[in-house]
């Protein structure tokens, strides 16, 4: 990179790097990538490599990621969730209770999910096993629809390993079926002209099941779905969370606060999310 384009790889490139060697299946290879980069690894290259062992179920590895984790950012409360659900699916609940006991100890909570998707310039978001008013009716209308569809047509069998309750596997299926992109995705698919292109922002990382389903429609129904995790400062979360309600409430352009409290938080953290954010709005209201 350095030779060919003369630019200098920042901690940025090699995250990406981290990213790839995962998704091919490479723990081992990413695992010795991170331990020999020429800038010390921080938190988000080691939470890369996390989420990788999460999504190969990788648990030896993930123990010894999140040792690093644990002294680098002791309180992060994704790295927590992650780790129990790489146990949960491995149906280790010792462990899924430990990690849960630990949490508790340290008060933290597990953030709530959260999707957005922009019709006719209005933001509407959704959270996880949302409570039910006219825009969730809707959405949760739709959704059992596109399911039965799935199922008949797709052959969708949900992917229940991310569920982080010992329960049966009914209300795991339940509990996976209300995620919020996927009763986002259903609303769009309510509202939305055919063939539009559908346009989500998620806080947090999306599911396996999700992730499936997403394809599945993309399939099905011959959709074009685009799906952005945003990385959002952790600090800012929960402001956020209240600004996303508030938006719920107040209708169009607080969207634009969520962007300028972003920026404010951490310029070069919410880089992305703010880049996201806006391609995925891109309404005359902001920027
Ligand atoms: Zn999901």
């Amino acid at each position: 990179m350095a030779e060919t384009y003369d630019i200098e790889p920042t901690i940025e490139h090699y995250g990406c790097m981290v990213d790839f060697y995962g998704r091919a299946g490479q723990l081992r290879k990413a695992y010795n990538f991170v331990v020999q980069m020429p800038v010390p690894p921080n938190a988000v290259i080691w939470r890369t490599l996390l989420g990788a062992c999460s999504f190969l179920g990788d648990i030896e590895m993930a123990e010894q990621v999140n040792k690093r984790l644990s002294e680098l950012d002791p309180d992060n409360c994704g790295d927590h969730v992650l780790l129990s659900s790489i146990y949960t699916f491995a149906g280790k609940w010792k462990d899924v209770a430990m990690v849960r006991r630990s949490m508790a100890e340290k008060d933290m909570k597990k953030i709530p999910g959260w999707s957005m998707i922009e019709i006719d310039k209005v933001m509407y978001s959704f959270v996880a096993g949302d409570k039910q008013n006219e825009i969730t009716e809707e959405a949760y209308n739709k959704l059992s629809e596109i399911m039965l569809k799935l199922k008949v047509k797709g052959g969708y069998i949900p992917e229940v390993g991310s569920v982080l309750h010992d329960i049966e596997e009914e209300e795991k299926e339940d509990t996976v079926s209300k995620h919020s992109e996927k009763l986002a995705v259903a609303f769009g698919m309510a509202r939305l002209c055919k063939g539009s292109t559908i346009r989500i922002v998620k806080n947090l990382r999306v599911c396996k099941d999700c992730h499936s389903f997403m394809k599945l429609i993309s399939k099905v129904y011959g959709l074009e779905i685009v799906v952005t995790a945003v990385n959002v400062p952790s600090i800012l979360i929960e402001e956020l969370n209240d600004t996303v309600l508030c938006n719920r409430r107040s209708g169009p352009g607080t969207i634009k606060t969520i962007i300028e409290r972003l920026s404010i938080g951490s310029p070069k953290r919410s880089k992305a999310a703010m880049k996201a954010l806006r391609e995925t709005i891109r309404g005359e209201q902001l920027c």
